[in-house]
Parts: C-alpha cells; sequence; structure tokens
C-alpha cells in the first residue's frame, strides 16, 4: 500500500512538471498516512524525476520518521491543512504561471464566469504573502483554510486540497486553466459574467453533487449583465487588498507527543480503511 502511494505522488510529480506547474526543485505534494503521519515529496530533487523511494515520511511537526531525503520546509503549509481539515487526505503546491501570475499582479479572481470554476472550486481567495517555509507562511491560509479546497498564495503560487492526490492535482489544473483563460479574454476582448439566473441554475447543479455552496447568486452576479455591453464587475477587481501584516489570532498548531522514529521503509500500524479505499480508487483510475 505504501508503494503505491509513494508511486502515486511519483506520477503527480511527472504531471506537475509536464504541465509547468514547477521549475527545478519547486513544488511539493503530500498524502495522510494516518492521523500522525504523512507521506510527501523530497525537498531539493525535480518534482518531474522522483522515484518512488524518494518520498518522505514526517509526523506532524514535520520532523522525518524515516531515513533517506528530506521533506521541504513548505510541508508545514500541509500539516497546518491536515490539522485543519481532518476530511483532507491529499494536498498540492505548485507555482502554476497562469494562476501565479493573478497571485503577483494581486488581482482578484472574477467570479461567475466558466461554470466548471464555479462548480468544481467555488471561490478562490488570495492568502497575504509571508516568506516560504515559515509558520507565518503555513497560517497565512487561516481565514480560508476550512472553508476553500484552492487558494492563491500572494507573489508566490497556489495550493489545492482535496480526497486523494488526483483530486487535488486535479483543482490546481482547473485553477490554472482558468486563469490561463482569462489572460487569452484578455486578448480577445474581455471575460463576461454568466448571469444570475445561469448561476442559480449552476449552485442547484451543485447541490445534487452534494457539493452547497453558501454564495449568494444575486451578489455573486452583481445583478448579471447585458449580453454585449461591458459590465463594471467584467473587469479585474482592484479592490483586493492583501494583508501584509502576521495574522493576529493564527491558530496555534498542535503538538504532538514525541514519537519514536520508525526503522526505515517500515509502516507497522495496519493500513486505516479510509487509506486503501482511496489507493484503490487512484490505482483504478491510473490503470483504466
Ligand atoms: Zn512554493
Amino acid at each position: 500500500m505504501e508503494q503505491e502511494l509513494r508511486q502515486i505522488l511519483s506520477e503527480i510529480g511527472r504531471r506537475v512538471w509536464q504541465k509547468n506547474f514547477v521549475a527545478s526543485n519547486d513544488g511539493n505534494f503530500s498524502f495522510r498516512l494516518s492521523e500522525d503521519r504523512v507521506l510527501c515529496t523530497p525537498t531539493m530533487v525535480s518534482k518531474g524525476f522522483m522515484k518512488p523511494e524518494d518520498m518522505v515520511i514526517v509526523d506532524l511537526d514535520g520532523t522525518p520518521v524515516n531515513a533517506g531525503k528530506r521533506s521541504t520546509s513548505e510541508i508545514k503549509l500541509h500539516l497546518y491543512i491536515y490539522q485543519q481539515r481532518p476530511a483532507i487526505k491529499s494536498v498540492v503546491h505548485v507555482h502554476p504561471p497562469h494562476a501565479t501570475a493573478f497571485a503577483i499582479a494581486r488581482r482578484e479572481l472574477p467570479k461567475c464566469v466558466l461554470p466548471e470554476v464555479e462548480v468544481l472550486l467555488g471561490e478562490i481567495p488570495m492568502a497575504p504573502y509571508q516568506t516560504t517555509g515559515t509558520w507565518e507562511f503555513a497560517h497565512s491560509i487561516a481565514p480560508w483554510v476550512r472553508t476553500h479546497d484552492c487558494i492563491l498564495l500572494t507573489n508566490h503560487g497556489a495550493v489545492t486540497m482535496g480526497q486523494d492526490p488526483f483530486d487535488a492535482f486535479y483543482k490546481m489544473e482547473t485553477l490554472d486553466q482558468y486563469c490561463r483563460i482569462l489572460l487569452l479574454a484578455k486578448q480577445v476582448g474581455d471575460w463576461n459574467q454568466i448571469d444570475v439566473q445561469g448561476m442559480q441554475d449552476l449552485m442547484r447543479l451543485k447541490e445534487r453533487f452534494g457539493l452547497p455552496d453558501p454564495r449568494s447568486p444575486e451578489a455573486l452576479c452583481d445583478g448579471g449583465m447585458p449580453s454585449q455591453a461591458a459590465a463594471p464587475d467584467s473587469v479585474p477587481s482592484e479592490r483586493f487588498v492583501p494583508h501584509s501584516g502576521p495574522i493576529v489570532d493564527s491558530p496555534k498548531v498542535a503538538k504532538t507527543t514525541a514519537t519514536t522514529p520508525a526503522t526505515e521503509g517500515t509502516a507497522s500500524a495496519p493500513w486505516p480503511d479510509d487509506v486503501r479505499r482511496i489507493v484503490e480508487e487512484v490505482v483504478r483510475r491510473m490503470t483504466n
């Protein structure tokens, strides 16, 4: 089971590298093995050329529990997500160029533009800038971590989370594709909003998919817009001002009790049923 997970993370690495979501040794992704163990990608290795044996297992403090390669300092972002979202099993953090362009320009992503983005991702917030690898960086997503699966990171990149590694990766693909389409749309004219009726239909669709969305279509779409004329909200908002200071009351990270390092490559505890089910489902999708 652990070997299959290592192969799955290697496969995600090849795909993010092929999609140009990472350069050099950028990016990291992980899978929650159990309550206190996380399998993650190594630091200082190109994600396009990882081998299954390169993966690292860490505890919830980020301390490696197997010998071999080291994990990234950005693992703190993953650990914070796992602490805040018990149902999340996998996290992907990369620097996809089109999404990162918006994160650098500090432009809020427009809403009510593409149906699949509204259904699969919903609102996409932008977390304030913090120095990479710090707990302040991990906590920069605090206002949204419990309610959003896809978050832009100011002047840095993006992070997505999901039920398995491919779920998180597909959300990242959808995000960067969306940002790419927005940039292309700007070249041929502008982006226009789906009207309130259309958004109400999408919200009903989300309900049926078991993805209830508390957002109000009326507030989101600003009353819709005429089919041809440019509406005020059809251009990127300048209103968003990312926070520049530290988050005062960001949640404290729970410390785990000291653990005895496991011997290399062992997984002594039986695999939880949910992890087994996720791996079997992902392997089935990869081989079909
Ligand atoms: Zn990064």
